[in-house]
């Protein structure tokens, strides 16, 4: 992986486990697109950052609250148009086990340069009122439609906010969706 190009999107400020990680491979790094919140256009920046401005073969994309494990490395050894490395969502559940998570990916330059952009787009309900389907399936879709080699190999862990409760065999650990419930579940009416 010499030739390989890096974009972290930024958030909540990368780790220490991601930074050394990268280090070892990337030639050429985009970190921190802070111009917008909004996960497709980023995406979209970074794709369009590696088209014009980045001569090497391949770009990592990957996400700032992404802790690479040892089991992250076959994912650079993997063969594919695309390869992604399994991730969980925030249900603790594995984020698009039936198509690919953009939280960690390895995408060749003749996959950013065959599609054309937007590669990422969230899809919306008719009204307009609530996101549909996230702009990893969108470019997933689109990969898939087009031929190309699509590979998942490795994983990722993700980091996000989980809550610890003490107790008398051991500590709980819950994630917001299990707070929401258990709230729901003892809450009493007014
Ligand atoms: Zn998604």
């Amino acid at each position: 992986m010499n030739d390989t190009c890096l974009a972290i999107l930024a958030g909540r400020g990368t780790n220490e486990f991601l930074d050394e990680w990268s280090a070892r491979f990337a030639r050429k790094w985009m970190m921190r697109i802070a111009f917008s919140d909004h996960l497709a256009s980023m995406r979209n920046h970074a794709f369009k950052w590696f088209r014009d401005e980045c001569t090497e073969e391949w770009l990592i994309m990957v996400d700032d609250d992404m802790v690479p494990l040892p089991e992250t490395e076959a994912l650079l050894e993997a063969k594919g148009d695309i390869v992604g490395a399994r991730a969980a969502a925030r249900s603790g559940h594995e984020s698009h086990q039936h198509s690919l998570s953009m939280g960690c990916v390895k995408v060749h330059r003749r996959v950013v340069e065959g599609l054309s952009p937007p590669w990422f787009q969230f899809g919306y309900t008719a009204d307009g009122a609530d996101v549909a389907s996230c702009e990893c399936l969108y470019f997933w879709q689109r990969a898939v439609d087009a031929g190309f080699t699509i590979v998942k190999s490795g994983v990722i862990g993700h980091r996000f906010p989980v809550t610890v409760v003490p107790g008398d065999s051991g500590p709980t650990f819950l994630l917001d969706h299990e707070l929401r419930d258990r709230r729901r579940s003892t809450a009493v009416s007014p």
